[in-house]
């Protein structure tokens, strides 16, 4: 698939891994927003929250789990935020859900 985190996933673009296992990757923001800046993804392409349907329920709360084990690991469990901007008008810029895992610093509510 001709996809840009599909490509990462496969290696064909570099990454800074994370995590992987069976089912998900989980590799550093390239602008990270936060000390803690990673990107947790599924293997299998899918486009966003928008378009996921029951089948996709499992995957997707995998990805949460992953999030809550990296943040476990770094020691920011002070604090941390799990986001999945969907669509568009939300920021949505990569059309492969993604999970961002944000820590490490302060974090105001509401978001902007
Ligand atoms: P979103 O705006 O929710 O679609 O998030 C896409 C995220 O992917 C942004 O935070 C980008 O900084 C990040 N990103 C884009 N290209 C890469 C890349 N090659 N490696 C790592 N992160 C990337
Ligand atoms: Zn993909």
């Amino acid at each position: 698939m001709d996809c840009l985190f599909c490509r990462i996933i496969r290696g064909e673009i570099p990454s800074k891994k994370v995590h992987e296992d069976a089912e998900t990757f989980a590799f550093e923001d390239i602008n990270p927003q936060a000390p803690t800046h990673v990107l947790i993804i599924p293997k299998k392409h899918m486009v966003g929250l928008r378009e996921a349907t029951a089948q996709d329920a499992d995957i997707i709360g995998k990805c949460h789990l992953v999030a809550a084990e990296i943040a476990r690991k770094r020691d920011i469990e002070n604090g941390y935020r799990t986001v999945l901007n969907v669509g568009p008008g939300a920021g949505q810029s990569v059309f492969h859900l993604h999970l961002h895992l944000l820590g490490g610093r302060s974090l105001a509510w509401p978001p902007g």
